[in-house]
Order: structure tokens, then sequence, then C-alpha cells
């Protein structure tokens, strides 16, 4: 269990990024599998369902993250399912429940992220999600503030821009949303000092948006 005191959970997370005007697919936290359900039935199927617990950094490594829920019995089933895998792998974990959101289309997965270097301060990371940038660690840095005409520079660069620009009958990815959603992140990071490390993985790419479905941000 990597013990992380100043992680805000994802529905915490995405509270303040929505604030600040970034596009994040909605996450509304469960304490129980009755309030889980009528979230669900709320918001309408399919739903996602993930463990709420700032002592879990991977949600999905230890079977926290439910995926394409299609109703109310199959929702109430992950919740339970959700709450004893977590609880056999970290037994000691404190869980605040489980989080809610719809499942959002299959889209080009990108990631954003902040960290901050000793010398330059904060930085930005763009890069594709998934196997491409965990094997291959094909991604762009710059150094906060990054303005439009950086974010433009930085998603131009990576090696799979082309899978950007759309291949094999996928859709592309609309740069434009791209650019602005990195030069929103660089803006809210810049008046929010006291945000050590944030993290978008993945961010959906459309033809016409992209929206952040996961999202974790460290306190300093
Ligand atoms: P982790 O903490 O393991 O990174 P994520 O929230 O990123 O957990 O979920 C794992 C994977 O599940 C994501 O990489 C994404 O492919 C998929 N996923 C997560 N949330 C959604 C959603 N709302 N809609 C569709 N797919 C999702
Ligand atoms: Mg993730």
């Amino acid at each position: 269990m990597v013990k992380s005191q100043n992680l805000l959970t994802e529905v915490e997370s995405k509270a303040l990024l929505k604030k600040a005007g970034i596009p994040i697919v909605e996450a509304k936290l469960a304490r129980s599998k009755k309030e889980a359900i009528s979230i669900s039935n709320e918001m309408g199927f399919p739903v996602v369902l993930k463990i709420s617990s700032t002592d879990v950094v991977h949600k999905s490594d230890s079977g926290g993250v439910k995926l394409g829920l299609a109703n109310a019995t199959q929702a109430g089933k992950a919740y339970s399912e959700i709450l004893s895998s977590i609880k056999r792998a970290y037994p000691q974990a404190q869980i605040d429940g489980v989080s809610v959101q719809p499942m959002a289309a299959p889209g080009v997965e990108v990631i954003v992220g902040m960290s901050k270097d000793p010398q330059f301060g904060p930085v930005l990371m763009f890069g594709l999600g998934g196997i491409l940038v965990e094997v291959l660690k094909d991604v762009s840095f710059r150094i906060v503030p990054v303005t439009a005409r950086d974010a433009k520079a930085m998603i131009r660069e990576i090696k799979g821009y082309p899978v950007l620009e759309g291949y094999r009958g996928q859709k592309p990815a609309s740069i434009p949303a791209l650019e602005k959603l990195i030069v929103k992140v660089s803006q809210f990071v810049e008046k929010n000092p006291q945000i050590r490390e944030l993290d978008l993985n993945p961010i959906f790419a459309y033809s016409d948006k992209a929206v952040a479905v996961d999202a974790r941000i460290i306190l300093e």
C-alpha cells in the first residue's frame, strides 16, 4: 500500500478541476450499496464504480474499478465486489466508499501530468495513454506557464502524434480541445501552488472534445 497522506480522492480532485473549467467525467461518492444504486439510477446506465480511498493510489490494480455496469443489479454487485477485493488487498485501508460515474464512450487515451522540478518548478507532461506512455515513454514536457503555442508544440512533438490524427478508421482527436485543456491545467497549477502533483490519466480525446476520466491530485 502506497500511503500518501496528501492524496486527494478522484471525487475531490475532479471537483477542483471542474471548478477550474477543466472537463472531467463527474464522479459522485456513494457511502453504501443502496446509495451507489440510487446514484447510478439518477446518472443513467452504463456506469463505472471505483474504490474511493486515499490509501489506494492505483485503483484498478486490486479490483477497485468496475466498468460498463448496465443496470442496478450489476452496480450493486460491483459495489460489494470492489469492497471485498480492496479489503483483501489492503486490510488497513480507510475507505470513504465507492465513486459512481457515467461510462464514457471510447476515445483516444492521452495523459496530462504535472510534477515539480527542483530547478524549474511545475512542469507539465503530455503523452498518449496506456501502454505507449508506460513502455515507450513517448511524452513531451513544458515548464509552467504553458501558453497555447507551447501546448500546440508539445502535442505535435510526441512520436505518437499520428495516432491523434486518426488511423485505421479510428476517429481523429480534437487537437484544439487538447491544447485548451493543457493551457487550463497550466493555469490551474499556477494558481494553486499547494498542488505537488497532478495526474489526468487517462483523458479520452474525441473528435470534438477531450474529457478526463480519472484524476489524482497530491498536495504539498
Ligand atoms: P486507476 O486508479 O487504476 O488509474 P482509472 O480511474 O484510471 O483507475 O480506471 C482504470 C481504467 O478504466 C482507465 O484507464 C480507463 O481506461 C477506464 N475507465 C475509468 N473510468 C472510466 C469511465 N468513466 N468511462 C470509461 N472508462 C473508464
Ligand atoms: Mg488512471
